[in-house]
């Protein structure tokens, strides 16, 4: 398999023994030398702290960290104060969001949308961050058209994006196909797929639900029918998901982004069978 890079995205944990579980995950992802790892943002500022600590910790470890940031329900006093912190530390690297409010809770804050926030980023900080931000294959659930969805991609980009990830799916084609349509516009910015390993049923059909993932009948349906029988879902889940990244590699996608959800067990097994490191 050609290498590429690999990146590794964490949620900051809320409780010592979630602390633990996250340095244990990482000990054992950082034999794969990922290029960079990432740790997510609470929307208006929730986990403000947790990931900035998650980021600095991993940081001081040796890893490329780079925080997510969204500026939804946000004002841009804050944004500012958050983005000085993170220059101050050294952090060059920005996973750039809109966030998504609890419904009904907040204002929507002085930047509406992610383009308005990597705007202001470089009109804040011009070329200090590397700025990634999000891609929807399968398109973000609340555009007025895929069209739309694909424009507003190409903006977020104009204002200055250098990369992008994608939300996960299950279907190579639709990365392709929106491979080509962003070039059609001009994109020409890598644009990794993120990877979501199969360990839970439940849970992915409710993620999948809430972020507007297509999970194909086939996979539903094996997985459905499973039922508690973990190690067949795991076993299942694994050879879907490797397939998936093999197929993406080889086609040219640049990279891989696993969402890890702070295991290590199934994205180490993936990136093993690719080929990649001796975690
Ligand atoms: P935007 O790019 O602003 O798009 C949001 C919607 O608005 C889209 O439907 C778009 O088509 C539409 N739109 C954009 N501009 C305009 C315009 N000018 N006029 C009309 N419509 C417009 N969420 C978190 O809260 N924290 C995280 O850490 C986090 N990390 C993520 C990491 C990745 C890789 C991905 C893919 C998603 C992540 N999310 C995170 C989820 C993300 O915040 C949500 O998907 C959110 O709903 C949209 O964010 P965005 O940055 O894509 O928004």
């Amino acid at each position: 398999m050609k290498p590429i890079e690999l990146s590794f995205e964490f949620f900051p944990p809320k409780t010592q023994e979630g602390v633990d579980k996250l340095r244990a995950s990482r000990a054992q992802l950082a034999k794969l030398s990922p290029k960079f790892v990432s740790v997510t943002f609470g929307a208006g500022g929730s986990t403000q702290q947790g990931t900035l600590d998650t980021v600095l910790e991993m940081a001081a470890e040796g890893f490329e960290a780079a925080p997510h940031l969204s500026c939804i329900g946000s004002s841009k006093e804050s944004l500012r104060a958050i983005l000085g912190a993170y220059r101050e530390h050294g952090i060059r690297h920005i996973v750039a969001l809109r966030g998504d409010l609890p419904s009904g809770m907040g204002e929507v804050g002085e930047l509406r949308y992610a383009s308005e926030l990597v705007a202001f980023i470089r009109q804040e900080h011009g070329d200090w961050f590397h700025i990634e931000v999000a891609a929807y294959p399968e398109f973000h659930p609340q555009a007025r058209s895929p069209r739309a969805d694909l424009e507003n991609f190409a903006r977020k980009v104009k204002a200055g994006a250098n990369a992008a990830i994608t939300q996960y799916f299950f279907n190579a084609d639709a990365y392709f196909e929106f491979i080509d349509e962003t070039k059609k516009l001009g994109v020409d910015v890598p644009i990794t797929p993120g990877i979501m390993p199969i360990t839970n049923f439940s849970q992915l059909m409710r993620f999948s639900d809430m972020c507007g993932a297509e999970v194909p009948k086939w996979i539903a349906r094996r997985l459905e029918s499973y039922g508690d029988d973990r190690e067949s879902i795991r076993a299942f889940g694994l050879d879907v998901v490797t397939g998936l990244c093999r197929r993406l590699v080889d086609e040219g996608a640049p990279g891989l982004h696993f969402y890890t959800l702070n295991g290590a067990a199934a994205t180490k097994t993936i990136c093993e069978r690719l080929g990649f490191g001796k975690a």
